[in-house]
């Protein structure tokens, strides 16, 4: 009997053993369950918020080197560019006071920084966390552009606002009267172009056919066109994609007849036949500072089309 009681003290004390170690393992369990818990969290938060100021800044870069589009007159474009920046990143979220905006050159840099409440880290002493997000964009000359119309002028300093013939009535060189035949000569195909802007990709350096003759017919392609801009734009408000804007090859040559010239740039116009006085057989257009989708080169002086680019 003796020999037996010695066994079930031993026994119990071995069960009551596991259940203390049964209990320190749950403990480390629920420890770690709500560590993870709390990493998850709180993580998803910061990531979360991370993402909308990213976005935020990368917004407001663009937004503000667009303005640099626009505005001639160097400090007001840095003004309007830095609060430009300033109002797209707080509209898409960013703290109005954690946002700083650099400006170098055609260079806009935007930070932002924000601090996130976290919820399940308090428990262990941690309650905030800064987030922080940087975005630069830069504008320059646009060095390729899809969509042209089938015309072309001569490089000259445009003036915001200026009317320019684009398409002549009577020939500003012998058998030239400014139009471009893309992809194949023809009072189709210049048509068509007309109509629907050319297709393919053109670019800088790239020598282009001239497409001789009056084309007075086709030219009336451009009504079409023009009859497709349903918000009543004018030159000084007109909508980005708007039909009326014409983006055209700009050259140095002094074309004659059947010829070529080379691409030296591209101008935006705002074109409205009848606002213009055009007869029949002409184009006229008022020169306009935009931003374009395209390539910008930013070595080369913004003079006619821009394009701006996020770039860090
Ligand atoms: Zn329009």
């Amino acid at each position: 009997m003796k020999g037996d009681q010695a066994m079930t003290v031993f026994i119990k004390r071995i069960v009551k053993d596991q259940r203390g170690f049964s209990f320190f393992m749950v403990g480390i369990g629920i420890m770690s369950l709500f560590g993870m818990t709390a990493l998850v969290t709180d993580f998803g938060r910061i990531s979360l918020s991370r993402q909308r100021l990213v976005n935020a800044v990368d917004s407001a870069a663009i937004a503000a080197a667009r303005d640099f589009v626009f505005i001639e007159d160097p400090y007001t474009r840095d003004m309007t560019a830095r609060q430009r920046a300033v109002d797209v990143a707080v509209s898409n979220g960013a703290p109005i006071g954690g946002i700083s905006v650099d400006i170098v050159n055609n260079k806009i840099s935007v930070t932002a920084e924000q601090s996130v409440s976290l919820i399940m880290s308090r428990a262990f002493g941690v309650s905030q966390r800064a987030v922080r997000a940087h975005a630069a964009a830069m504008v320059g000359s646009i060095t390729s552009y899809r969509g042209v119309a089938p015309l072309t002028i001569k490089e000259q300093p445009f003036i915001y606002g200026e009317l320019v013939t684009l398409k002549y009535g009577s020939p500003n060189s012998p058998g030239n009267f400014g139009a471009l035949a893309l992809a194949g000569r023809g009072s189709r195909n210049y048509k068509h172009n007309l109509i629907n802007g050319f297709s393919e990709v053109v670019k800088l350096g790239e020598t282009l056919d001239t497409e001789p003759g009056n084309m007075d017919g086709p030219t009336d392609g451009i009504d079409e066109r023009l009859g497709r801009c349903t918000n009543g734009c004018t030159y000084d408000n007109f909508e980005p994609d708007c039909p009326k804007i014409l983006v055209i090859p700009i050259h140095r040559d002094d074309p004659q007849g059947r010829d070529s010239i080379t691409v030296t740039g591209f101008a935006a116009f705002f074109a409205d036949r009848e606002a213009t006085g055009s007869s029949g057989d002409e184009i006229k257009g008022y020169f306009v500072r935009m931003a374009a989708e395209g390539d910008p080169d930013f070595f080369n002086p913004v003079t006619s089309l821009y394009g701006a680019k996020l770039v860090e």
